[in-house]
C-alpha cells in the first residue's frame, strides 16, 4: 500500500504561515506604494480581498495568468489571488497600477515573484517564533502508517530543505527521494503541482467547479509513483488530476482519494465534490482519519 501525500494542509495547519504571508504581503505592497497614495492603497487592498473572495472562480493562485487554484481553497490562496486581481486591473486601475510598479520596483520580476518570496518569508518568520509545525496528531498517524507498513511518499510544492527540517522535529524517519528506506517517509519537495502546462489545456468540470489538470510535473509524479491513495487537502492542487486518471485509466481505477476538509475547505467546493465527484472521500480528522480507512 503505497500512500501519495501533500504535506502543508495535511502534516500542518498554515494558519500561523498564512496570517504572516498576508501581513506582509499587505505591510509590503503599502509600503512600497507613492506615498501620497498609501492610505488609499490599504483601503484597495482591503476592498480587493473581499472581492476576490466574494469570486473564488475568477481569481486565485494562478502562475502565468492562469488559475492553477481557487482563491478560497486553501489560506495561502487568498494571498495569490489578491496579487492575480491587481495583475488583471494593472493599466485599468489607478492603484492597481501603482501597486504592480511599487513591486516591481525593488527587484521582483513579477507579482507572482514578490508572492513566492513572501511566502517564503512568511514560512521562514514562523518557523523562527513557533518552531516547524508538524501537528502531533498527523505525526502520530504517519508512525502508525509506516510501522503498519504503508509506504508514505510526501509530494508538496514546498522545498526539500523545509520538509526535511519540520519532520526532524517531528522525530519522523525520513529520506529524500529518489532514497528510499521501508519505514520512512520519502519526500518529494519541490513538486510544482501548481504548474500548469504551457501548450496544453484540461479543463475538467465537476458540477460548478472548473478546474485546469493540464499539469505536467505533477503528471509525472503521480504515473511515475503509481500510489494506491493519495491525500491532499487543495482540491484543484492535489486531488482534482488523480481523479482524472481514477476515470480514465483502468490502472487508476482502485485508488483512493482523500480529501482532508479543514475550517478553511469552502462549502461550495464540498456540496459541489459530494454531488460531482463522490469518488473523493472527505476526511474532518486529518490523517488520523486517513490512518483509520488505511488500517483500522
Ligand atoms: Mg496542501
Amino acid at each position: 500500500m503505497k500512500l501519495l501525500s501533500d504535506f502543508d494542509g495535511v502534516w500542518t495547519h498554515p494558519r500561523e504561515e498564512s496570517r504572516t504571508q498576508g501581513d506582509l504581503v499587505d505591510a509590503q505592497l503599502v509600503e512600497w506604494s507613492p506615498p501620497e497614495l498609501q492610505a488609499e492603497a490599504k483601503a484597495w487592498i482591503a476592498d480587493a480581498r473581499r472581492r476576490v473572495l466574494a469570486q473564488p472562480d475568477l481569481y486565485g493562485w494562478a502562475p502565468g495568468g492562469r488559475l492553477s487554484c481557487f482563491a478560497d481553497e486553501d489560506p495561502f490562496a487568498e494571498h495569490s489571488a489578491l496579487l492575480h486581481y491587481i495583475h488583471l486591473h494593472a493599466g485599468i486601475d489607478r492603484i492597481a497600477t501603482a501597486l504592480h510598479e511599487a513591486v516591481l520596483e525593488p527587484g521582483h520580476e513579477s507579482l507572482e515573484a514578490f508572492g513566492g518570496a513572501a511566502h517564503a518569508e512568511a514560512v521562514a518568520r514562523v518557523e523562527k517564533s513557533r518552531g516547524p509545525g508538524v501537528l502531533a496528531t498527523a505525526a502520530d498517524a504517519g508512525r502508525r502508517m509506516l510501522s503498519g507498513g504503508i509506504e508514505i511518499v510526501v509530494v508538496s510544492n514546498s522545498g526539500r530543505e523545509k520538509l526535511d527540517r519540520w519532520f526532524a522535529h517531528a522525530q519522523l524517519p525520513h529520506v529524500v527521494h529518489p532514497e528510499s528506506v521501508p519505514g520512512s517517509l520519502r519526500l518529494r519537495g519541490g513538486a510544482r503541482k501548481f504548474v500548469l502546462d504551457p501548450a496544453h489545456s484540461a479543463i475538467e468540470s465537476f458540477g460548478s467547479l472548473s478546474v485546469e489538470t493540464a499539469r505536467p510535473y505533477y503528471d509525472g509524479i503521480l504515473r511515475e509513483e503509481m500510489p494506491d491513495a493519495v491525500v491532499g487537502d487543495v482540491f484543484s492542487l492535489d486531488l482534482s488530476l488523480p481523479l482524472v486518471l481514477k476515470r480514465t485509466d483502468p490502472a487508476w481505477r482502485n485508488v483512493r482519494l482523500f480529501w482532508l476538509v479543514h475550517d478553511y475547505t469552502p462549502a461550495r467546493v464540498r456540496e459541489q465534490l459530494a454531488a460531482h465527484a463522490p469518488e473523493v472521500e472527505p476526511i474532518s480528522d486529518g490523517l488520523t482519519g486517513v490512518a483509520r480507512e488505511l488500517i483500522g
